[in-house]
């Protein structure tokens, strides 16, 4: 339903530490469904606190992000969360990419892990007003239903919609963790990141603080 004429804009945010294929059907299977006009992958910014997870650095996670879409003409890059640094947190992408685009309507693109912990930590009256919410299924992944509509009670009907898509097990600790196993990751990110990860010895433990 395009009443409004503004364009529809996809926010596809995550670590893409390696960006995956699941990502890719996500954003493809939303865009149709949705009518989007593109679809941003927005790779986040270097966590502050280093004591955590070890994170590639974010030019090589940037720079793996656009090989893996620079084939799709919908598909496009954003730096903001990197450029910002730190820790990323999705109601700064949203109101960076709303100031970017003011006339453009956003949906922000999450798995079904990744959306319970987007509304439980946040603000999410306010992320509502930015964006709409789409929740895509992912395997091993059960998404509370009940517990997310208790907290959607006084939300618009459409904040959030929950859609079924093609069913990929991929995730990027595995293909981390094969890549440090000297394991292939062929088929479950693009050509091109394969040989990116390569060419960086992305993964290999000792190397790139690992
Ligand atoms: P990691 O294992 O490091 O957490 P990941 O595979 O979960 O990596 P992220 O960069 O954390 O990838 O995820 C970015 C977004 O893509 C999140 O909203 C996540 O839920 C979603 N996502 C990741 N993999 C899939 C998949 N296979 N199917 C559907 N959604 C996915
Ligand atoms: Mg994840």
């Amino acid at each position: 339903m395009q009443e409004t004429g503004r364009r529809k804009l996809g926010v596809m945010g995550g670590t893409f530490d390696p960006v995956h294929h699941g990502h890719l059907v996500a954003a493809s299977e939303v865009a149709h469904r949705f009518d989007l006009d593109e679809v941003i992958f927005v790779p986040t910014g270097e966590p502050w606190q280093k004591a955590g997870k070890q994170v590639s650095p974010a030019e090589d996670r940037y720079l793996m992000t656009v090989i893996a879409t620079a084939s799709n003409p919908r598909f496009s890059v954003s730096r903001v969360d990197i450029d910002r640094g730190k820790t990323t947190y999705t109601v700064d992408t949203l109101r960076d990419l709303q100031a970017q685009h003011p006339d453009a309507e956003l949906y922000f693109i999450t798995g079904a892990d990744a959306l319970s912990n987007i509304l439980t930590w946040q603000d999410w009256a306010e992320l509502f007003e930015l964006a709409k919410f789409v929740g895509v299924s992912r395997p091993g992944y059960d998404l509370n239903i009940e517990d997310l509509e208790k907290h959607l009670q006084d939300s618009p009907d459409d904040a959030v919609t929950v859609i079924e898509i093609p069913a990929l097990a991929i995730s990027s600790s595995e293909c981390r963790r094969r890549a440090s196993q000297g394991r292939p990751v062929w088929y479950l990110v693009p050509d091109g990141v394969v040989q990116y990860i390569s060419k960086r010895h992305l993964y290999v433990p000792g190397r790139n603080g690992r």
